[in-house]
């Protein structure tokens, strides 16, 4: 048995630690004997929520433990460890003292205006108050790849009808991914793998033929399709090496964001195919690795950050309100609201956080100018 007192314990309180072989019937008599002296199972979280509220760490790091737990690939895995590690708390952080010493200077101004402040501190506030807009809103153009990267990073199979787009599906899903979960898709028109490519989590849907239809149930498939890969990270574009000119569909989607795919080469020998199309073959495997390899190192390109992303809808909508408080901020014409706006930016990042505390802002003021000594 290991004692960990408080507070330098895992939760902060005072912990003990039994390590015990791991059968059913020892522990189960363990726990048995346990609850005999009036104690109980922890809830789910419950451990991680005790260690936020002792301030072992931020929300930040509390969710990044559920991440790390969730994580099914390597670089989910790694995202949740950068967050762990406080990078991304460091970050919300930095920006909230900046705020709220911001702040504490123009409340400064409002609430003793006969004291002798330094007649800069007006422009500096300015100043501060635009660097954190330009640098929040830096923060939030980040295509949701932090999201993307923790939900599974959509890639779109497209193509015209029997271009061999659900036989890629398979043959990427059973010869070059790892599943990491079975189909998740509901609609009978887009369907959904999750597969692990080179330690990345990738979505693959398949959709339906993109052609002309007047059935009215293979135009809403149709539409689906679309949908879905206007919204996905990547596209596959898929057509018949046999013709060639399909190819030209892929115009829908211009950039680097759209891979075309020559599939059933088996069929055409060494025939000419378009510009940047990679050969593929889903009946015979040809091509395949190099297909993935393509896809992996597009994803890796983009995914492998060196800045630390959003991860969540919860903290991106704290930044987006935050970026809105300081903007009206930047507008107000008097000191009061310039305030209070910058207090609902500084409230916003303190969600994220999980640490909101007007204390602090009293501290600031009183520490930076020894006002009413
Ligand atoms: P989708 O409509 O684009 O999803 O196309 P399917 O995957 O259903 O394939 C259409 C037809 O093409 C099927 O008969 C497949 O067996 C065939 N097919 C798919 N890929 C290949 C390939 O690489 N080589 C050959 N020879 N046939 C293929």
């Amino acid at each position: 048995m290991l004692w960990f007192p408080g507070p330098r314990s895992v939760t902060g309180e005072d912990v003990a630690e039994l390590q015990v072989h791991g059968s059913r019937a020892v522990t189960a008599t363990l726990i048995a004997t346990l609850s005999r002296m009036g104690l109980r199972l922890a809830e789910p979280g419950e451990f991680t929520r005790r260690a936020f509220l002792n301030r072992k760490f931020d929300l930040v790091q509390a969710e990044a433990i559920a991440d790390l737990v969730a994580a099914e690939t390597d670089a989910q895995r790694r995202q949740a460890l950068r967050q762990l590690d406080g990078e991304l708390g460091a970050l919300y952080r930095g920006w909230s003292t900046r705020l709220l010493r911001t702040l504490a200077h123009l409340e400064a101004i409002i609430d003793f205006p006969d004291e002798d402040l330094p007649p800069e501190i007006e422009a500096q506030i300015a100043v501060e108050a635009a660097a954190l807009v330009a640098e929040i809103d830096d923060h939030l153009a980040d295509n949701r790849r932090g999201e993307r990267l923790r939900d599974g990073i959509a890639v779109a199979i497209v193509g015209p009808p029997n271009a061999g787009k659900s036989s890629l599906l398979n043959a990427l899903a059973r010869r070059e991914a790892a599943i990491t979960s079975p189909i998740a898709g509901t609609t009978r028109d887009v369907i959904d793998v999750a597969v692990d490519l080179a330690g990345y989590p990738v979505i693959l849907a398949d959709t339906a033929g993109l052609h002309e239809s007047a059935d009215e149930i293979e135009r809403e498939g149709l539409r689906r399709a679309l949908a879905r890969a206007e919204d996905a990270a990547l596209r596959l574009y898929v057509f018949d090496a046999r013709r060639p000119e399909d190819a030209a569909g892929a115009a829908a989607w211009p950039g680097r964001d759209t891979l075309l795919v020559a599939n059933k080469t088996d069929l055409v020998g060494n025939a000419r195919l378009p510009a940047g199309a990679l050969p593929a073959s889903a009946l015979t495997g040809e091509g395949l690795p190099e297909l993935v390899a393509a896809l992996v190192q597009r994803i890796s390109a983009d995914y492998d950050a060196s800045a630390a992303l959003i991860t969540r809808a919860r903290h991106r909508q704290a930044l987006e309100e935050a970026l809105a408080a300081l903007r009206r901020a930047g507008d107000a014409t008097l000191p009061e609201l310039r305030a209070e706006d910058l207090r609902l930016a500084w409230r916003s990042l303190g969600r994220i956080t999980g640490a909101v505390d007007v204390e602090d802002l009293l501290d600031v003021i009183f520490a930076d100018f020894c006002i009413g000594k």
